[in-house]
């Protein structure tokens, strides 16, 4: 990473792009399930094509671990967050609640958002693992924007593990 600044300010305009374009998320084509099928874990529902939180179970749904299900069970995320500093370290609790909120309000939009795992590590940050690659980038951008700070983000030319960094 020799010219970091330079590929960050570069992904940034180009990012959703190259999401788009370049990088397909394995647990999302690897099958297409039966419909309607519900996610015997979570609960979700595919129908019509798409995952959705539906108030019951359709009628006769087949059974299919869907994608988010499938990475925590695998235990390998689409991304990562993590977030550092002494501001953090002083703010530990009510940072990590924006991060929940934010990622609870994305979930009950996109069910298949959510927060794999909160690692503390031993110099006092904490990396958060997602099951989704878009989180890293917009949850970053909720906690830089309560609190100021640095996000870094770093796209993947091929494959899907984003990595976002957030520090004050
Ligand atoms: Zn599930």
């Amino acid at each position: 990473m020799s010219s970091k600044e330079q590929d960050v300010a570069g992904f940034h305009s180009r990012h959703d792009r190259l999401l788009k374009e370049r990088v397909h998320d394995p647990y999302m084509t690897r099958s297409k399930p039966k419909e309607p099928s519900v996610c015997p874990q979570c609960g979700v529902v595919f129908d019509e094509g798409r995952w959705q939180w539906q108030p019951a179970p359709p009628v006769g749904a087949s059974e299919e671990l869907c994608p988010a299900c499938q990475r925590i069970r695998d235990k390998v995320p689409a991304g990562f967050l993590t977030l550092s500093g002494e501001f953090f370290q002083q703010h530990r609790e009510e940072i990590l609640n924006l991060v929940r909120n934010k990622v609870e309000e994305q979930r009950a939009q996109h069910p298949l958002k959510r927060v794999m795992a909160i690692e503390e590590q031993e110099d006092g940050s904490c990396v958060i693992s997602f099951t989704e690659m878009h989180l890293p980038q917009s949850v970053g951008e909720a906690v830089e924007h309560a609190y100021k700070g640095e996000l870094e983000i770093t796209y993947p030319e091929e494959g899907s593990l984003v990595r976002a960094a957030w520090r004050r």
